[in-house]
């Protein structure tokens, strides 16, 4: 069984980066459908004991008519969980620690990867994500996807730490049209922490 990351704050608690009804429906609703109907298809593919991440990373192991069904729900589920768990009321600021030295070291700068990962989220075309993965060997990746596509599912074998929800859902309630200012908002509220904890389990 496949559980849904519990938010441990109260839907208002974004406010105002993230209003309280987006909370809600994303979460409450979307978010949700999407771990029901994960559940139900793993489980008639007989791969609901696995790992999501294993389950991800071998789609073509599963029965043929099942894969697009699980490629679409499990990464929704899975890519909704990692979302709303590296947001956090009291997020913001800047990475500390080997994440920080990592980033520096990547991409020059933080300022500079905020908007090199920005810059690919405002490029997806239509409902997608931007991605920041770490690789086996540490080395940090940026990527964006499509609908519910992310970098396990797509077989890169690089484990993402961080991500944004650009579909209009994340955003459209208060933000409207203006994906860029949801986007740059959204960092008021990241939890580095939570990331750097992600990065160093992954590496
Ligand atoms: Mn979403």
């Amino acid at each position: 069984m496949f559980k849904q990351y519990e938010l441990p704050f109260a839907s208002d608690a974004l406010e105002p980066t993230i209003d309280a009804l987006t909370v809600e429906t994303h979460h409450g609703k979307h978010h949700a459908a999407y771990t029901k109907a994960f559940n139900e298809l793993a489980e008639k593919a007989g791969m609901a004991d696995m790992p999501v991440e294993e389950l991800l990373a071998n789609l073509d192991k599963a029965p043929e008519e099942l894969r697009t069904g699980l490629r679409n729900q499990g990464g929704g589920y899975y890519n909704h969980n990692l979302y709303f768990s590296t947001l956090s009321p009291n997020g913001g600021g800047v990475p500390t620690g080997e994440l920080a030295k990592k980033i520096d070291e990547t991409f020059g700068s933080f300022d500079s990867f905020k908007e090199q990962i920005s810059k690919l989220a405002l490029g997806q075309f239509g409902s997608g994500w931007a991605w920041l993965s770490a690789a086996g060997d540490g080395s940090l990746v940026l990527s964006a996807t499509a609908n519910q596509d992310n970098p396990i599912s797509l077989g890169t074998g690089n484990k993402p730490i961080f991500t944004i929800d650009v579909w209009e859902h994340a955003y459209y309630l208060k933000y409207k049209n203006l994906r860029a200012s949801y986007v740059s908002e959204l960092f008021n509220i990241v939890d580095w922490a939570a990331v750097e904890k992600l990065y160093l389990s992954a590496k």
